[in-house]
């Protein structure tokens, strides 16, 4: 393998992690960070939250769990040809989504309007969350200790107000600093993923169909190029011909912008990153095509009335369950019972942020149904 940047994350240019442990043996630092994510309990209940399409709905959809595989498949790519520190940009993309809620972006939506009077619940602060204090793993710290680059690419946005409270991780985002490029590939390769898998996915739920997406530049051309070398090719194969080649493009379009954009701000050192503007970026010709195709997916997919029909059932469970632990804090398992607000809400939270879709829905059916009388 090339040897890495002189800009890219090392051993020695990290920052450490806050508690000081022993370096590890046959192993680096980031390979130690990825491990410890992938043996999290929340890593393993990303298989049973959604996506887009609930668990239930079907076996073949993406979850959390796959989604954050293909993160940082890409991930990983586009590192090791940039000569980026690709074990940094794997842990970051495994560990991106964390702390997502059960039931996707409507169950942020419903828990962050819940906790409006105690600070409001964010997916991406919750995931460092998760790394730093939830998770109850080791003897000798709470949560896993990563690394504060590692840390630094999970903190993907933050509020000034919430970055003030964070210390060193939060403090880019009061001084206009950009993270690693390790993170900046971590946070587009999840674009590039979800854009083209909730392509895949929206085709096999029936909600939108070839003929509806041949309108989207970045579809209707790829999909012409499948057709003309492969005329007589039907089915599954056609939709998957076409979305690889549409991942394949925008992963080599993101390499040869990034290149170039590294060639004009010619950093040295991570710190020239650090102050540097963001250098991983899409060309704008291709911002163009990938918004055309997210607005595409926002109209015809996640507003689609079946999906907004789920997304709804969502936030009453949600919001039912948040109402009925504050109202009755001993209605909580006893290691979330808390008595003092706002730290009382923020177990609550905690609690329901870590569950499953399907730990939710069953939750609220030991709380709320009524079983009939025999
Ligand atoms: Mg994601």
């Amino acid at each position: 393998m090339a040897e890495l940047a002189s800009y890219a994350v090392n051993e020695s240019n990290s920052r450490g992690r806050k508690i000081a442990e022993p370096a590890p043996h046959g192993r680096s630092e980031f390979q130690r960070d990825r491990d410890r994510i992938i043996h999290s309990g929340a890593f393993r209940r990303l298989e049973y939250k959604t996506q887009v399409f609930v668990n239930h709905e079907g076996d073949l959809f993406r979850t959390r769990l796959t989604h954050s595989i293909e993160v940082a498949q890409i991930a990983r790519s586009i590192a090791r040809r940039l000569r980026l520190n690709e074990d940094l940009a794997e842990a970051i993309s495994l560990a991106h989504d964390l702390g997502h809620t059960p039931f996707g972006h409507a169950g942020q939506d419903a828990l962050n309007a819940c906790m409006k009077a105690y600070g409001g619940f964010e997916h991406n602060l919750q995931s460092l969350r998760v790394v730093d204090s939830l998770e109850e793993r080791y003897a000798a710290f709470g949560g896993l200790n990563l690394c504060f680059e590692t840390r630094e690419g999970i903190l993907k946005h933050c509020s000034a107000a919430n970055a003030a409270q964070l210390g060193e991780v939060g403090q880019r985002f009061l001084n206009n600093r950009r993270p690693s490029l390790e993170a900046q590939i971590a946070n587009l390769a999840d674009e590039i993923a979800y854009n083209n898998h909730d392509v895949d996915d929206g085709l096999r739920s029936g909600l939108i169909t070839l003929e509806q997406l041949a309108a989207v530049p970045l579809v209707a051309e790829h999909l012409e190029e499948v057709r003309r070398a492969y005329p007589g090719l039907t089915g599954r194969r056609v939709v998957h011909e076409t979305v690889r080649r549409m991942i394949n493009t925008l992963v080599s379009d993101l390499i040869r912008q990034s290149e170039h954009n590294i060639g004009k701000q010619n950093p040295t050192t991570l710190e020239d990153v650090r102050s540097s503007p963001a250098m991983i970026a899409f060309s704008t010709e291709m911002n163009e095509r990938q918004r055309a195709l997210k607005n595409f997916l926002h109209i015809h997919l996640y507003r689609h009335y079946r999906v907004l029909r789920m997304s709804s059932k969502a936030q009453r469970i949600i919001g039912d369950l948040f109402g009925v632990f504050m109202a009755d804090n001993r209605l909580l398992p006893p290691q979330f019972q808390c008595q003092a607000e706002p730290d009382r809400a923020r177990a609550v939270a905690d609690y329901i942020a870590g569950m499953t879709d399907r730990y939710a829905i069953r939750e609220h059916r030991r709380i709320f149904a009524v079983e009939e009388v025999s």
